[in-house]
């Protein structure tokens, strides 16, 4: 039985993509199942070990280790002293400097570039450290969080997510792909019945359901920003099945095209059809000339979100990767507060705020 709550949010751990730890294997002509083991050589750490050692080349490049984040400045200056080609080493010094055109050469070559660590040792065949010490220079390989898209009143032994597949192609004309997302992708369960194993933990949040199911909530989330609630309507659909009588359940989505990237469509179809869903908000942001976002959406039905939040007590909630549209959002609100509560645009400010405080505006944003 998994412990969540709706609302709370899932950290994987994830694996990096095999080719990419072969491929630096493979440029560095290192044996990768060679156990090494890393020692902390400062006495006062309490970590003798960056990661858990003894272990492979190969276990580290692929569990521990960030290999797909442009490197930091600091881990470029360590490696320069590899290079033996003296303008592949001049350059890497400049990119570690301070200087303004070192950080501009810096800027352009590896942040906007997208270059990995495989991708610099691909455009600078000079430069090969040893792996002992470019492990001890790489990050640790971080995990990564999602909002969780199930109840667990409707699924005790299941955790949702709803995510994006990192892909892009760099400057350089590379092929990056996210580690969590392509990893997640590769997990789906065999149809023979075995398992994938994903390492994960639970993370509790703020990000919560009114205490009283009669009270309304109002949730606005674009594309991914959908996830938890996901999980609210479940909730809200099962504390109807209790017997509970459940407020207003508004919801305010948007996706880029109707027929290619609306998530959820049949479910939110379902809950609306079934009187879960009091409103289902779609923008759809490129199916017409001008650009249609939520917080048009929300401008179009003002006086309904008035009577919402002002009559009704109602809760809002806003999620997404996009901290645009968090703050487009929050200034809508202030016009619709200001407006309908016939206030001046600081008392407007100040309502918001203290919505907040008071646990009825809330936040899950990620960029
Ligand atoms: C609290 C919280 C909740 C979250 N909830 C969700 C969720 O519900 N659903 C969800 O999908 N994500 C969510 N995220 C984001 C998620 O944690 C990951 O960041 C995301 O899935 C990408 O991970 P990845 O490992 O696949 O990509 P990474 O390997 O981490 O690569 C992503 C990085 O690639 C770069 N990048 C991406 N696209 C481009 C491009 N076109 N051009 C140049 N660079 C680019 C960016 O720097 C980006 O940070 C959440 C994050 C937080 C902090």
């Amino acid at each position: 039985r998994a412990r969540y709550e709706s609302g709370d949010h899932v950290a994987v751990y994830p694996a990096n993509d095999s080719s990419l730890v072969n491929q630096i294997g493979e440029i560095l002509g290192t044996d990768l199942d060679t156990i090494m083991s890393l020692n902390n050589l400062d006495e006062e750490s309490n970590k003798k070990h960056p990661f858990p050692c003894p272990t492979s080349y190969r276990t580290a490049l692929t569990f521990y280790l960030d290999i797909t984040n442009p490197p930091r400045t600091n881990v470029l200056y360590e490696l320069a002293q590899y290079a033996t080609d003296s303008g592949e080493q001049e350059r890497l010094r400049k990119m570690a400097s301070s200087a303004p055109e070192g950080k501009a050469l810096y800027l352009s070559w590896v942040v906007e570039a997208r270059r990995n660590i495989l991708a610099i040792l691909q455009d600078m065949p000079s430069l090969r450290p040893p792996i002992d010490h470019l492990c001890e220079l790489l990050p640790r390989l971080q995990a990564r969080y999602y909002s969780i898209a199930s109840s667990s009143k409707v699924h005790p032994n299941s955790i949702h997510i709803c995510a994006v597949a990192v892909e892009y192609e760099t400057k350089t004309g590379r092929l990056n792909k996210g580690v969590a997302t392509n990893w997640l992708r590769s997990k789906v369960p065999k149809k023979n019945g075995t398992n994938s194993l994903v390492p994960m933990y639970v993370r509790k949040s703020q990000f919560r359901l009114p205490f009283k199911p009669s009270t309304p909530v109002i949730m606005i989330g674009p594309g991914t920003g959908i996830a938890p609630f996901i999980g609210f309507i479940q909730e809200r659909a099962w504390l109807k099945q209790q017997g509970k009588e459940v407020g207003d359940t508004v919801l305010y989505y948007g996706c880029r095209h109707e027929h290619e990237d609306y998530l959820y469509r049949e479910e939110l179809a379902r809950f609306q059809q079934e009187g879960v869903l009091s409103q289902l908000n779609v923008a759809f942001s490129r199916d017409q000339a001008e650009k249609v976002y939520v917080q048009h959406l929300l401008k179009k039905n003002k006086e309904n979100i008035w009577k919402l939040v002002n009559e009704g007590n109602a809760h809002i909630y806003v999620c997404g990767d996009a901290r645009n549209m968090a703050r487009d959002v929050q200034n809508t609100f202030y016009e619709i507060v200001a407006e309908f509560g016939s206030m001046s645009q600081p008392q407007a400010v100040d309502y918001v705020k203290k919505l907040m405080t008071k646990g009825r505006y809330s936040l899950d944003v990620w960029s």
